[in-house]
């Protein structure tokens, strides 16, 4: 087992080697959508992230049992212990049941997800299916002492727990300034404390999401699903928790309390975050109107955008970043993508062309190595992608036929080239699944070839316009004995 993957841990703020509690089996478990709406580049980055993760771990070769949960209840508005259930508000504005609108958008979500080559997870948990095990889980933090009831509701006390853990680790708070930031809603509130949190929540007479408890008919806290499903689909302690980094606070630091409170013992060993994603330098929002589903991505149906986007141009795009780098989204820098993904699939279609020769003439070894490296430094998939690039400088002069390969050294550039591409990066190739740049290859093709029928009864007009224009837009047209051959720069 190659153990010298290193992670970067966003609880102790370092890079460490990644060692799994029972190697070769690693536990993941990362935080899902919330389904009452259609998902969009927040849900396709921790998506694509956590599949880099899996994709590559299985690789390494551990077996890894993937868990991603479906927050279908006690998801509030505003993300407190207040306001409307996300989905039920959904379900009352539509007419419809709340499991309707579950059903309903998590079977888009999936079809999003296929279409980024996102591979499902070992398990996808309801966090509605699992309100029995939510209740034993409160039970066992009021059986520690860290949560009351009040009015048929239970809360964590947060400062009772902060007197023997650090509530605030992950997210790099203290309580202090957590109660600051709080205070306002202090005598409003059955709680205690408005540091506190919901554990389970008392349904109002409205509520249309509600399950009987020893404290009241009501609902789990969003937190909890979390740390009872993770805990019973991993064990008590396991490998690795993802999620994006809005999450660390409060929902993942809430989720170590509630773990370390009834367990006594910390859960996760690694906890890793995605950064965020801007539309056009800002934040996106429904509000600011720069919320793009990932459909309307796919079919371009967006005032924000030029042009629809093949879902392996948003995979591309995404990879192209460091999953810690913020990343921000225009139609120009998804052009470049589009133009890059072309650029690399066309340069991976080259060399499983090339025929090989008696040796090499030019030195293409230690790329897998290089790659390797990349990968192991904390997924770092832009560097995977710029030597994939390099490599291409080579695969094009032996493609030319300036130099030549052997045998040996093309095979392995070819399984090196699959490798990264299609297992790790996980970027579909065939053209079924890229249709824009079907398209756009095609359209190209079909100007060359009138081009050449131009030619063919002389018509230096219509030739030389073609080709300038090509030429202007970043094209390299060769002409060959039969036909001709054209690159993008
Ligand atoms: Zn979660």
């Amino acid at each position: 087992m190659d153990d010298t993957l290193i992670i970067y841990n966003t609880l102790t703020r370092k890079k460490e080697v990644f060692k799994p509690i029972n190697s070769p089996y690693v536990g993941m478990y990362v935080c899902g959508p919330t389904v009452y709406g259609d998902a969009h580049l927040g849900h396709a980055r921790p998506a694509i992230t956590f599949d880099l993760v899996y994709r590559y771990l299985s690789h390494l070769g551990y077996k890894v049992r993937y868990v991603r949960n479906i927050t279908d209840v006690g998801h509030l508005e505003h993300d407190a212990d207040e306001g409307e259930d996300k989905i039920a508000k959904k379900a009352r504005i539509e007419q419809k049941e709340p499991m309707e609108i579950v059903q309903y958008y998590l079977n888009r979500y999936h079809k999003n997800m296929e279409a980024l080559n996102v591979l499902p997870p070992s398990i996808e948990p309801h966090a509605s299916g699992h309100i029995i095990e939510q209740i034993a889980f409160v039970q066992q933090i009021m059986d520690a002492g860290y949560a009351y009831e009040s009015e048929g509701s239970v809360y964590f006390d947060v400062e009772k727990y902060n007197k023997k853990y650090h509530y605030g680790k992950l997210s790099g708070r203290n309580i202090d300034d957590i109660l600051e930031s709080t205070r306002e809603l202090d005598g409003q509130s059955e709680k205690r404390r408005s540091v506190d949190f919901a554990l389970w929540k008392k349904a109002a007479p409205e509520h249309i999401m509600h399950w009987p408890s020893p404290w009241s008919e009501g609902f789990p806290g969003w937190h909890m699903e979390c740390s009872a499903m993770g805990t019973k689909y991993l064990g008590e302690e396991f490998d690795i928790h993802g999620g994006g980094m809005d999450l660390v606070f409060p929902h993942h630091e809430c989720e170590i309390a509630q773990s370390t409170a009834a367990l006594g013992k910390e859960t996760v060993h690694y906890w890793m975050h995605n950064n965020m994603i801007t539309i056009n330098g800002q934040k996106m929002g429904k509000s600011l109107g720069n919320f793009i589903t990932l459909d309307e991505f796919f079919t371009g149906n967006h005032p924000l955008l030029t042009q629809p986007f093949a879902p392996m141009t948003v995979r591309f795009f995404i990879l192209q970043a460091h999953y810690r780098s913020t990343v921000d989204f225009s139609s120009e820098a998804l052009q470049a993508s589009e133009k890059g993904l072309l650029r690399l699939l066309e340069g991976y279609e080259r060399l499983k062309n090339i025929q090989p020769a008696a040796q090499s003439t030019v030195d293409t070894k230690g790329l897998r190595q290089r790659c390797e490296e990349a990968m192991c430094d904390d997924l770092n998939s832009p560097i995977v992608i710029s030597h994939l690039f390099d490599a291409l400088k080579s695969v094009n002069i032996i493609s030319d036929g300036k130099a030549t390969i052997s045998k040996e050294d093309l095979s392995e550039l070819q399984s090196t080239f699959k490798l990264f591409i299609e297992d790790i990066l996980g970027l579909l190739t065939q053209r079924e699944d890229s249709s824009s740049l079907q398209a756009y290859k095609g359209a190209v093709d079909l100007l060359l070839n009138i081009r050449m029928e131009a030619k063919a009864r002389k018509d230096w007009e219509t030739s030389d316009k073609i080709r300038n224009q090509l030429t202007a837009l970043g094209f390299d047209i060769k002409d060959k004995k039969e036909g001709f051959e054209w690159n993008l720069n």
